[in-house]
């Protein structure tokens, strides 16, 4: 059975709404976006949302209008995926890369052990879809001694008055926090609507703004359509109308707004998001059933008494391999057609990254949680009879690898 890592989820609802927006002679921003920006909405209780063409352009757009400069730091985890940092980088500022948790996700003391008065902004990962602690991480910057040190750089930092919270929600949408979904608990949180992810757009991303008083939100959301447009006062839509062709350019806007005929295809998923998601649920259930039998696996976190996961991947760690063991059982796996990943290789383990200085030796718990990992496939079309034949061949590439290593030890 050939078994593909994330295919997108498309069927003819999806396939509908797509036509219906050629049809409609009108397939860039215009109603589909705004449909999605309010279906977002209401699923991530999220006080406005824009959506925009990618997570990687909403992240930098987001850190140009708060105003980041070269000397400014943004505390990011060593453990994600390389947009994080080259969202931070773009923006024109520095990148500080902290260590992360066994469940995968950003230490909240190493953000507090990193924070200098140079840190304007937290970037937290939700890494496979688990709620980062945000409780912990909103009323740490909130702390007295640490508003003191804070020194903005913008007059949006200063009305700000301390350091900003951007979550990377790029795995989250759907996940559960307090009682809540995520997307409105940090000031602003961006998910990704990439092929891969758990809605799509093809490309896109959506970021949620909860921005604290004085900020007005629904200001914000119009500041920001207009910085995705370029700053031009009128849009493509207004321009198309016989005889208001002038417009002028208030500011260094970026391009970076989403098309109808994208929104059209996450609009139709995310009106039977629940539903997906129980797939999704359904597929990560099964994996942790039969993984948590076995005395080698460590299951990934599911849910807690605060949290539950959006099931965006299974993150399988195999416990007592080398990282050339766990390559060795990957390899395996890819013998018997089954598509396998590992989220993350960590950042300084990058070319690019590493030449910018930074060094994994520094990042001990990235490196195991890497070392270790395997992600399992988990989307709404794997069938019951697919995910069985993905435990089996983990099994089997397991025990392939181990008696191949026992064997060589007695020889
Ligand atoms: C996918 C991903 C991104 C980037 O999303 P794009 O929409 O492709 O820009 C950022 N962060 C993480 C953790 C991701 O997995």
């Amino acid at each position: 059975m050939k078994i593909p890592f994330s295919p997108p989820y498309i069927d003819d609802s999806v396939i509908a709404e797509v036509t219906d927006s050629l049809r409609s002679g009108w397939i860039t921003t215009g109603p589909k976006v705004k449909a999605l920006e309010e279906e977002i909405r209401q699923l991530s209780g999220a006080s406005e949302v824009l959506c925009v063409n990618s997570w990687t352009t909403g992240a930098i757009m987001t850190l140009r209008w708060l105003g980041v400069k070269a000397d400014d730091e943004v505390i990011i985890p060593a453990y994600t995926y390389c947009a994080t940092a080259l969202a931070v980088l773009w923006a024109g500022a520095k990148p500080v890369m902290v260590d992360c948790n066994d469940d995968f996700n950003i230490s909240v003391d190493a953000i507090r052990r990193a924070i200098t008065p140079r840190t304007k902004v937290i970037l937290p990962v939700d890494i496979a879809g688990w709620p980062c602690d945000y409780d912990a991480i909103m009323s740490m910057v909130s702390e007295p001694d640490i508003k003191a040190m804070f020194k903005p750089s913008s007059p949006i930092m200063e009305r700000m008055g301390r350091i900003t919270v951007i979550n990377d929600s790029a795995h989250s949408i759907g996940s559960r926090y307090g009682g809540h979904h995520s997307g409105s608990q940090t000031d602003i949180a961006i998910f990704s609507l990439h092929a891969v992810k758990n809605v799509t757009t093809a490309e896109g991303g959506a970021i949620c703004l909860n921005m604290p008083a004085p900020f007005d939100n629904s200001e914000l959301y119009t500041q920001l359509r207009l910085m995705s447009l370029n700053c031009q006062t009128k849009d493509a839509f207004t321009k198309n109308k016989a005889g208001s062709w002038r417009y002028d350019i208030v500011g260094m806007g970026m391009k970076a707004n989403m098309a109808d005929v994208n929104a059209a295809i996450g609009l139709a998923q995310i009106r039977q998001y629940d539903r997906l998601l129980a797939e999704r649920r359904r597929v990560f259930d099964a994996y942790d059933k039969a993984f948590s039998l076995l005395p080698w696996a460590i299951t990934p976190p599911v849910r807690d008494e605060r949290r539950e996961t959006s099931y965006h991947v299974y993150a399988l760690r195999i416990k007592d391999v080398t990282e050339d063991e766990r390559d060795a059982i990957i390899a395996e796996i890819a013998k018997r057609d089954i598509a396998v990943n590992v989220h993350f290789v960590p950042l300084p383990m990058l070319t690019f990254f590493h030449s910018l200085g930074y060094d994994i030796k520094d990042f001990p718990q990235s490196y195991r949680n890497y070392a270790h990992e395997i992600t399992l496939p988990c989307y709404p079309q794997l069938s019951d009879e697919a995910v069985e034949a993905v435990i089996q061949a983990v099994v089997d590439a397991y025990q392939t690898i181990k008696n191949n290593k026992y064997n060589h030890e007695l020889s």
